[in-house]
């Protein structure tokens, strides 16, 4: 089983991928949870070009490059699981969850450290939540976040399929929490005791400082509550809320040229002359 997907990785990913996008995008259709407050075609054109950036360069090359890393390390007995002799099944598991927590500060970083809040507010400006959401993300941001694994898998040693999975879960979750789907009340209760649901995420795209600096896990829920990050519900109600940034809601942040040249300009002092209604 380890072998069949170390040696089938890619086409893996990419099938899990794509799969998920299709069943989230009927999901989206069939039971929405929030109405649309801007053109669909012109945002999903600008996420998904953004997105081929992403994926030709980062989304499909770098996790292998993850995979690979972690390869290389397995066969050098480097890492503490291998100075320790954790037993594999241990060490996938903890590798998992390791590289997860990772992904928590990570994230905590790009909100707190003024220059990486300028590459991953490209992410928060959408003034929207779908699926596309996930798939915005400015293509340095994606250097940083693959970069941010290797020290963690050098440091630690894991099984390479902890890699793999690891990869796995954060590429398919990815689409998953910014899902524009209707979800059970009491299934989401349930849900997001162990996993991040679109509910749960959708409080991270809130207008609101306090809301937006707050639910910041990935995959695994449960980082959130341990680091005192997590916030269970927008004050203003899921469909009463509005998505997006206080300074940043000119109809421009829509458009691919300023996702790809935000982070270089002066950051908006005051509002723009041609704001956009909050939603
Ligand atoms: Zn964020």
């Amino acid at each position: 089983m380890e072998t069949f997907l170390l040696e089938n990785d890619r086409e893996i990913y990419t099938v899990a991928f794509f799969g998920t996008i299709a069943i989230v995008a009927f999901w989206e259709g069939v039971l929405p949870r929030r109405q649309s407050t801007q053109p669909l075609r012109t945002r999903w054109f600008s996420n998904s070009a953004i997105a081929l950036a992403n994926l030709g360069a980062i989304s499909l090359v770098f996790p292998i490059a993850a995979l690979a890393f972690s390869i290389i390390i397995a066969e050098h007995g480097i890492g503490l699981f291998q100075m320790l002799d954790v037993p594999t099944w241990l060490a996938i598991l903890l590798g998992i969850l390791s590289i997860d927590c990772g992904r928590w500060l990570h994230h905590y970083l790009m909100h707190r450290v003024p220059f990486l809040w300028r590459l991953h507010r490209v992410h928060h400006a959408d003034h929207d939540y779908d699926f596309t959401v996930g798939l915005r993300f400015h293509p340095f941001e994606g250097l940083f976040t693959t970069g941010f694994v290797f020290p963690i898998i050098l440091l630690l040693g894991p099984p390479p399929v902890a890699v793999l999975v690891a990869e796995f879960l954060v590429g398919v979750s990815g689409i998953i929490v910014h899902a524009n789907g209707r979800i059970a009340y009491w299934l989401d209760r349930y849900v997001r005791l162990i996993f991040v649901t679109p509910d749960m995420h959708r409080v991270h795209h809130s207008i609101v400082r306090g809301e937006h600096d707050s639910n910041y896990a990935a995959v695994f829920s449960f980082w959130d509550r341990l680091f005192g990050t997590y916030v269970a519900a927008p004050a203003a109600g899921h469909t009463g809320m509005t998505i997006g940034l206080p300074e940043l809601r000119d109809s421009r942040c829509l458009k691919l040229g300023w996702m790809l040249l935000s982070p270089f300009q002066p950051m908006p002092k005051s509002l723009p002359k041609d704001p956009i209604k909050p939603n």
